[in-house]
């Protein structure tokens, strides 16, 4: 004969007391993820040479390219200007254009069409992470109404109603912004959208910032990693890195065929990203300014990187520079090595 057990207190256990449990495991799978992220950054902290681990070292500017001088103003109108104290806050902006209409393009539209003093906002970035600072931050420009005395704008480039940024113009913006917080004492709380800012009835910048993908969550996780050091962005970290053009649909697919003999002679790092070459103290471009063009060129040699371009006048030239320099066992055309 069967004989049932008796039955226990909280018997069955899916009748047990589990939303209490639950909580109080995620609850405690919060506090690991939150150790994780501080063993994280001492881990990293420890293989850059220790240093104070309480706290992450102060950053260092990002490559900014200041136009403010060349783009146009006004003839007689003037923007009004404070003290830097005065500034508290972030304002994101997305252009809702195109991502390659020119600056020069955007101040005149500011300028010419909407009778501004000049350009509304402090800072532009572009696709390719290119950073521009437009207007001084003294400035008081227009460009988050009746919130502009104590906010600095920061235009990302493009229309982002349906798409977020790409990941390349996201880390360019959050090491600006990371950068500005640091220079401003300017906390997270106040990185807000246009749209977050009072008396704005705007979808600037773009539905995706708070709907669907939410890139205002992915630009603040990129600042914390950039505040906390954990981007690894510290200083020139490869030597040679060799940059070869890519398209959406296509890519430098001959130059790098052509770089093969170099590569096995001097096995330098090689790609694709103008924000990867950043890091390198040596950058060679192969190819025209049809690939890699001259901005991103500019962009590297702001940042501090010593930048070659082996460009032949057609494919096979290009090949040929590159053979005499294996043959020659010269790593470079201008720089000694
Ligand atoms: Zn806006």
């Amino acid at each position: 004969m069967l004989s049932w057990p008796k039955r226990k207190r909280g018997w069955p256990p899916w009748k047990a007391s589990w939303p209490g449990e639950i909580r109080a495991l995620t609850e405690l799978q919060r506090q690991i993820t939150t150790q994780q992220t501080e063993i994280d950054r001492l881990r990293a902290a420890l293989q850059q040479g220790g240093g104070d681990l309480s706290t992450p070292a102060p950053l260092s500017p990002p490559a900014i390219h200041d136009i403010t001088d060349e783009l146009v103003k006004h003839p007689t109108k003037k923007y009004a200007t404070r003290k830097l104290d005065k500034i508290t806050h972030i304002c994101i902006h997305h252009s809702a254009a195109p991502a390659t209409i020119p600056i020069q393009n955007v101040a005149e539209y500011h300028v010419n069409d909407r009778g501004w003093p000049g350009i509304g906002y402090h800072f532009y970035v572009k696709p390719d992470g290119a950073t521009y600072q437009t207007n001084h931050m003294e400035t008081v420009s227009y460009q988050v109404a009746d919130n502009n005395h104590y906010t600095v704008g920061v235009c990302v480039a493009g229309d982002f109603t349906y798409q977020p940024p790409p990941a390349t113009q996201v880390e360019a913006a959050a090491r600006l912004v990371a950068w500005l917080m640091q220079e401003l004492d300017i906390p997270e709380a106040n990185i807000m959208g246009h749209k977050e800012y009072p008396k704005n009835d705007t979808s600037c910048p773009g539905e995706t910032w708070l709907k669907n993908v939410t890139w205002k969550n992915t630009l603040l996780d990129k600042i914390r990693s950039v505040r906390s050091g954990l981007d690894g962005y510290t200083g020139k970290r490869i030597g040679h890195y060799v940059l070869f053009w890519q398209r959406e649909d296509t890519w430098a697919q001959q130059d790098w065929r052509a770089a093969e003999a170099y590569f096995g002679r001097f096995r330098p790092t090689a790609g694709f990203s103008v924000d990867d070459a950043q890091t390198a103290e040596y950058v060679t471009i192969v190819g025209g300014d049809a690939g890699v063009s001259f901005e991103a060129e500019r962009t590297l040699q702001t940042a501090g990187c010593k930048v070659e371009r082996l460009a032949g006048k057609d494919f096979a030239e290009t090949k040929k520079i590159l053979d005499d320099l294996v043959a020659s066992g010269r790593r470079f055309l201008t720089f000694p090595g």
